[in-house]
């Protein structure tokens, strides 16, 4: 069953980077130390800031990312202080190299799930974008995440890289037992981003490609009995366009303190929100929040503004459509 899946306005999210260090240098990589600084947060800063956001919004779901956040030597303490927190559900975002023996520290009970990044169905795909053997690392980590009872969910970030391998994904998730399958838009984000021919490379497919991939590979994995959902990025004239930023609770936090409502903004000082003093407190205009309310043609009005290139609005003048809030998705359920 397809469905568009709109902002909750009953839960937040909080997506909570703990640190900007990481193992690998994936081509695409988002983070970007000038702008997220580079420090790892104490236990004891991550435990003030998830009680922060808890007494905020009530049954939140957390998401803990880096950089790699298994590289925290004590990332188990803070699932177990999201879960003191009665955070709706926990999730680990990790490229599968699983550091600090994450699997034995905590529980299928305690993490709702493991969300492991692979940009291909196989290390020749996979590996030059995100590093050799980061595609055995990966499917190891899977396995080992599924012998120990956890369910796990698969990132895949498409680009003009890697769209022509994406159909070969399904058989892959079966047989590696994935629970859920997510399907990304390459953002022009992070140091590559400055980079004019890896973001030739790199950059999204247009609006025909995707149409065309995208929802039949979902379908296709669906009947292999895995949810899927993905961006919906392209809206047809009918349909409403609206911005998270007015209608939802997303929170990206990095661990200088920056708290983003919009991650298309990451790469610069457009955050909103910040905590200082274990305060979150409102930035000096202007910031992203005057930005979300301008209603253009085009639709969002970030991806105008900062990555005009990446996904092109129809061209003036036609019938097309607009550009989706990137937070927008399509949710497929077996
Ligand atoms: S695994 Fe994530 S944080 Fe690490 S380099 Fe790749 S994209 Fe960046
Ligand atoms: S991606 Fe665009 S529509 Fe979505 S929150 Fe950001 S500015 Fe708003």
């Amino acid at each position: 069953m397809k469905k568009t899946v709109s902002f909750s306005r009953h839960s937040a999210n909080i997506f909570f980077h703990i640190l900007t260090r990481c193992n690998l240098h994936c081509r695409h990589c988002y983070i970007n130390p000038e702008q997220h600084g580079t420090r790892m947060l104490d236990i004891a800063t991550i435990g003030r800031w998830l009680a922060l956001f808890a007494d905020r919004h009530p049954a939140a779901n957390v998401i803990f990312l880096g950089g790699e956040p298994t590289l925290h030597p004590e990332l188990s303490q803070a699932v177990k202080q999201a879960r003191e927190l009665a955070y709706a559900s926990v999730t680990i975002d990790t490229n599968g190299y699983l550091f600090h023996d994450i699997l034995d520290k905590v529980t299928p009970a305690a993490v709702d799930f493991f969300s492991f990044s692979l940009d291909g169905p196989r290390p020749s795909v996979n590996d030059p974008l995100r590093g050799e053997g980061s595609f055995d690392a990966c499917t190891r980590g899977i396995a080992a995440a599924k012998a120990r009872g956890f369910d796990v969910s698969l990132i895949y970030t498409v680009s003009r890289a890697n769209i022509d391998h994406l159909h070969a994904m399904p058989p892959l998730l079966a047989d590696l037992g994935v629970d859920r399958f997510f399907i990304q838009v390459i953002g022009i984000r992070g140091q590559w981003a400055e980079d004019a021919s890896q973001r030739q490379i790199l950059a999204q497919v247009d609006r025909t490609t995707w149409l065309d991939v995208i929802p039949k590979v979902a379908e296709a994995a669906a009947r292999k009995g895995v949810a899927v959902t993905y961006p919906k990025v392209f809206l047809d004239p009918r349909e409403p366009f609206e911005c998270a930023g007015l209608v939802a609770d997303n929170y990206f936090i990095f661990p200088n303190g920056r708290v983003y409502r919009c991650p298309l903004c990451e790469d610069y000082p457009l955050h909103s929100l910040e905590i200082r003093d274990d305060r979150l407190v409102e930035t000096a205009r202007v910031n992203e929040a005057d930005l979300f309310p301008l209603t253009i043609p085009e639709g969002c009005v970030m991806n105008r503004i900062i990555q005009p290139r990446n996904l092109p609005p129809a061209a003036a003048g036609s019938t097309g459509g607009k550009i989706a809030c990137c937070m927008l998705k399509e949710e497929i359920t077996p």
